[in-house]
């Protein structure tokens, strides 16, 4: 994230902040005398905090730091401990840049570009912005050229559908993202293992090879059991309900979740990063890749009836009878935990005639409705277009 936020901060925000809280302004200075030498009011040239970043104790850059207050002796041991997990020469602002020179405007506001308040706010436009366009995008692009409209007359079909799904993921993306803040304020001021250049000394193009699989089993299996979890009677009522609400999708489908479920999903995603060495660049490139995939799980298209991908056929079928295929990527952790269906032959009958249509549809309605009724009780408060 380092990577957009340095573009960002050069090109934009850089000028903004400078504007909006100057070095020397009126906020600046009331903050100084309200708080003498917090961390807040540090603020030194990017050049001058890279030669500190890397002679520094071992709490450098971190929060607390030179906060006007102290903390109790545990919370400082705990907070030591956290720092000394930072990696020094990978602190968002407080190194070289690496992929821009900085902007002129780059020290000239009270709020440096290391700043924990900067850091999240921007990331948080950002990503927000990013994770609209990035919907409206993939989600419009693949109903205009790989969705099956057909889906329209299903009886399942919900009155107004596609407004409620745009509706429930435009809104929830904003919420999903500031919980998602944490990780990427974390990973900006060091604490990940997420690395830039590529020679030996960081494993060369054979590790950037061989952390795409390894990224997607790792958030593969993450996804099963979370996804698992979230299909707990009580888990499944109060968070992931809103996601099932549609027993048939359109690609709008794919990101309308309750904020907390979609963020719960996306943990393995961040975490990821934590734990293993992955290149910054991959991790943007795999990032649009799992959006993609998103979407393409919901559009309705049975391109491949793969008994190990877990494609859009897998996914129609956990969205139709609920309690079966809860993997992402792979059939894997369904196969182990005895939730896999093979999805249905008729899904994949191409040229069928309307009534053929109808008849499979019913079939489809009779055992979804049997399993509906278990998971979620005798009432239904969806209201379907054939009910219009
Ligand atoms: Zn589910
Ligand atoms: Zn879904």
């Amino acid at each position: 994230m380092d990577i957009v936020l340095e573009v960002c901060d050069t090109y934009l925000f850089d000028k903004f902040y400078a504007t909006v809280l100057p070095k020397n302004g009126v906020v600046a200075q009331k903050w100084s005398q309200l708080t003498y030498g917090s961390v807040l009011s540090h603020n030194s040239t990017i050049a001058a905090a890279a030669t500190a970043a890397g002679g520094v104790d071992g709490d450098s850059g971190f929060l607390f730091r030179s906060s006007g207050w102290s903390l109790p002796l545990p919370v400082q041991i705990v907070v030591n401990l956290i720092g000394k997990l930072q990696r020094k020469d990978e602190i968002y602002g407080k190194v070289p840049t690496q992929i821009v020179a900085p902007s002129i405007w780059a020290t000239e506001s009270f709020l440096a570009r290391s700043n924990l308040l900067r850091e999240a706010l921007s990331i948080f436009v950002i990503t927000t912005i990013f994770g609209w366009l990035l919907y409206f995008l993939v989600a419009g692009l693949s109903y205009m050229y790989v969705f099956d409209r057909r889906i329209f007359n299903h009886p399942r079909y919900l009155k107004n559908q596609m407004r409620l799904e745009i509706i429930q993921a435009a809104t929830s993306i904003p919420i999903m993202v500031l919980l998602t803040n944490p990780f990427f304020v974390l990973e900006l001021q060091g604490f990940s293992k997420l690395y830039f250049p590529i020679d030996d000394s960081t494993g060369g193009w054979n590790r950037i090879w061989w952390s795409i699989p390894a990224f997607i089993l790792f958030t593969d299996c993450g996804i099963y059991f979370i996804h698992r979890w979230l299909h707990w009677p009580s888990v499944y009522k109060a968070l992931h309900k809103p996601h099932h609400k549609w027993i048939v999708c359109t690609p709008f489908a794919s990101h309308a979740f309750h904020p907390v479920d979609g963020w719960c999903q996306s943990l393995p995603y961040h975490i990821y990063p934590l734990l293993f060495p992955l290149h910054k660049v991959l991790y943007l490139a795999l990032f649009l890749f799992v959006n993609c995939w998103t979407v393409m799980i919901h559009d309705g298209n049975y391109m491949s009836n793969d008994p190990v991908v877990n494609g859009t056929a897998c996914h129609t079928v956990h969205h139709l009878y609920f309690n079966y295929n809860y993997g992402q990527f792979t059939t894997l952790w369904d196969r182990i935990g005895g939730s896999y269906r093979r999805p249905d032959d008729s899904l994949f009958l191409k040229d069928t005639q309307k009534e053929q249509d109808k008849k499979i549809w019913k079939e489809q309605v009779v055992q979804m409705e049997e399993i509906r009724n278990e998971l979620e009780g005798k009432v239904d408060d969806r209201v379907y277009i054939e009910e219009e």
